[in-house]
């Protein structure tokens, strides 16, 4: 059976060993993905960690996908490349060497113990929408919204694209 391919978004974060080098390999390592095409992603930003305080800075980043891996299909892949990155799962909101969301799946609700969709804390948090709207403006949350009202409605400071962090 040919499965249609979907549109999905990732979010994508670390703060462990050259955050900016690991949400790097991992864009190319999504790129590689069986049964899927890569087909944007957003700038990398640097955000204050949420949680303990007590550890560096976040790099995040987002990445729209055409698939036709099914969802939970998809999220396997996904925690492949975490495992790549030899991800340390322990302190919750704690330090990570790269932690990927599946933030949306084409229009899907999706509530199993394994996997919600959309992600249940995108439409709080600056560091998923903003990156999400630079490659997405127009995009609705199913079951919060549009996109750029959630955005509006959270605080973005502490959150800076990583090439204006570089040149100042
Ligand atoms: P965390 O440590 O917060 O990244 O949580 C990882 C766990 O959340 C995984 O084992 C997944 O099964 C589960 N999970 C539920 N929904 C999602 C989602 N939309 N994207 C990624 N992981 C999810």
């Amino acid at each position: 059976m040919t499965v249609a391919a979907c549109v999905v978004y990732i979010g994508l974060g670390s703060n462990l060993d050259d955050p900016v080098r690991q949400v790097g390999d991992a864009l190319l390592e999504l790129r590689e993905m069986p049964g899927s095409q890569l087909l944007r992603h957003s700038r990398l930003y640097r955000s204050t960690p949420i949680g303990p305080q007590d550890q560096p800075d976040f790099v995040n980043a987002a990445a729209m996908l055409e698939t036709a891996l099914d969802p939970f299909e998809l999220l396997d892949a996904l925690h492949l490349i975490e495992k790549r990155h030899r991800r340390e799962r322990g302190v919750r909101w704690g330090p990570r060497t790269l932690d990927l969301d599946l933030l949306l799946y084409a229009d899907r609700r999706i509530d199993s113990p394994r996997l919600q969709v959309p992600h249940p804390q995108m439409h709080r948090r600056a560091f998923v929408l903003v990156p999400l709207h630079e490659i997405a403006p127009q995009l609705t949350v199913p079951g919060q919204g549009a996109l750029a009202a959630l955005l509006a409605a959270v605080d973005t400071e502490g959150l800076r694209a990583v090439d204006e962090v570089a040149t100042g």
